[in-house]
């Protein structure tokens, strides 16, 4: 298997205002083709800096990937770097520069400015594989049989980037295979009988599909991963495998899935035709996102509310004043009027609320900070619960009780 090594590079992401989504994007990605991640660096838009990295990155691995610093703007050094560090010269380059005036005309812009016209000049040796979302060209290089990728850094042009051209030149070029993983989710067996049960199917596997047991709580998720040459036939392949596995677990099997507790969630409320809606407090909308981040979440996902002061959760979800004032607004009694409120709002099946104290300091009738009280209400039953989870900066908060509040429902 080859071995890649990611240089991130950029100031604002040292400095802490930009978080690197590029180094996460690009490992997975590599991922499914059987590349493996060895090591990430992180640096600065330094030239001696990004020289030294890219020397430790060639020991480390095969293939050395950075993302940064290729912009118009005198920051960024990535490209005098490169060209240093492989002792090549920097030259324009026609197909480039042409490429570049036919993406500024079709945006109109037909005066190039002599700062845009420098982004056409790149190393004499390398290749170039034309951007078609911005200006900077990713670069290639090769040395010893090792290759060097050097991409911009804004997320929107590395994304094509990887996928279009560097994946798919990657595969030609390493007769790298496709990897195809699905999970299927299964609860309420142990692990040892859920074996013995499917031990002939598993046996019966196909060579280049393998199985593993990954126990989650009460779950027992079991992943496939199948690995060939055309991603269509491994997609008809799993699924296949699936299909004759299903009906040896019965009702124990909650979802065939990818892995996010949103997208198993997303699979149940479609094929139960089931809707859902939120009152959130403390979460502020987080679970409304999480939601609806998974595509095609209109089908079950109505709609929500972010009811922050106590008198919006009054007058818009009808908790009663009574109840605010008996038990405080953090409290079990207030989640579940939220609960009951929203549903009706909403005329969902389902409703989920949340109220607590996410901080700093204390909520104002004294409720200690990471206290909170979540409903989750089906129908015309419900269960509240209560979390108590005071070390949690506030997004990190907020996110995990999202996620605890699907995981329940789930
Ligand atoms: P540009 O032509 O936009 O200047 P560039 O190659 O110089 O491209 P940078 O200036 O380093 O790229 O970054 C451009 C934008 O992309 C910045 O706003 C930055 O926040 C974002 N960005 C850079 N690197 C990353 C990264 N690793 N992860 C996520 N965003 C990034
Ligand atoms: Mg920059």
């Amino acid at each position: 298997m080859e071995k890649a090594v990611l240089i991130t590079i950029g100031d604002e992401i040292l400095s802490g205002n930009t978080i690197d989504t590029n180094s996460n994007f690009i490992a997975s990605e590599l991922k499914n083709i059987g590349i493996k991640v060895s090591q990430i660096f992180t640096i600065s838009d330094e030239i001696e800096t990004i020289k030294k990295t890219l020397g430790e990155a060639f020991e480390l691995g095969d293939l050395v990937i950075t993302t940064g610093g290729l912009g118009p703007t005198r920051d960024d050094k990535t490209k005098k770097a490169l060209a240093e560090f492989f002792n090549d010269e920097i030259a324009l380059d026609e197909v480039t520069f042409n490429h570049l005036k036919e993406y500024m005309e079709r945006r109109g812009r037909t005066d190039i400015l002599e700062r845009n016209r420098e982004q056409a000049f790149v190393p004499t040796r390398s290749t170039v594989f034309q951007n078609q979302y911005g200006t900077a060209p990713c670069m290639m290089m090769e040395m010893d049989g090792k290759l060097c990728y050097s991409l911009p850094g804004v997320p929107y042009e590395v994304k094509p980037l990887i996928k279009d051209q560097i994946i798919p030149y990657l595969q030609e070029k390493y007769s790298l295979q496709y990897i195809h993983t699905r999970i299927v989710s299964v609860v309420g067996i142990p692990e040892s009988v859920l074996a013995d049960t499917i031990e002939e199917w598993e046996l019966a596997l196909p060579d280049n599909i393998a199985l593993s047991y990954l126990p989650v709580g009460t779950r027992v998720k079991l992943r496939l991963t199948a690995s060939g040459d055309h991603e269509a036939f491994l997609q008809q392949q799993v699924e296949r495998e699936i299909q004759t596995l299903l009906p040896l677990l019965g009702d124990h099997v909650i979802a065939v899935s990818e892995d996010k507790i949103e997208n198993i969630l997303a699979e149940i409320l479609t094929e139960r035709k089931l809707t859902i809606s939120t009152a959130e407090s403390c979460t502020g909308g987080e679970l409304a996102k999480m939601l609806t981040a998974v595509p095609g979440s209109s089908k079950y996902y109505l709609g929500g509310l972010v009811p922050y002061a106590t008198e919006k959760k009054i007058k818009i979800l009808n908790v009663s004043k009574e109840t605010v004032e008996q038990f405080t607004v953090v409290s079990e009694q207030v989640a579940s009027e939220m609960a009951k409120g929203c549903q009706k709002l909403f005329e969902t099946h389902i409703s989920l609320s949340t109220t607590g104290v996410a901080g700093p300091g204390k909520g104002e009738d004294g409720k200690e900070i990471g206290t909170v009280y979540y409903t989750i209400r089906i129908n015309d039953k419900e269960v509240t619960s209560k979390l108590y989870m005071p070390h949690l900066e506030r997004l990190d908060f907020m996110y995990f009780v999202s996620q605890k509040v699907i995981q329940d429902l789930v």
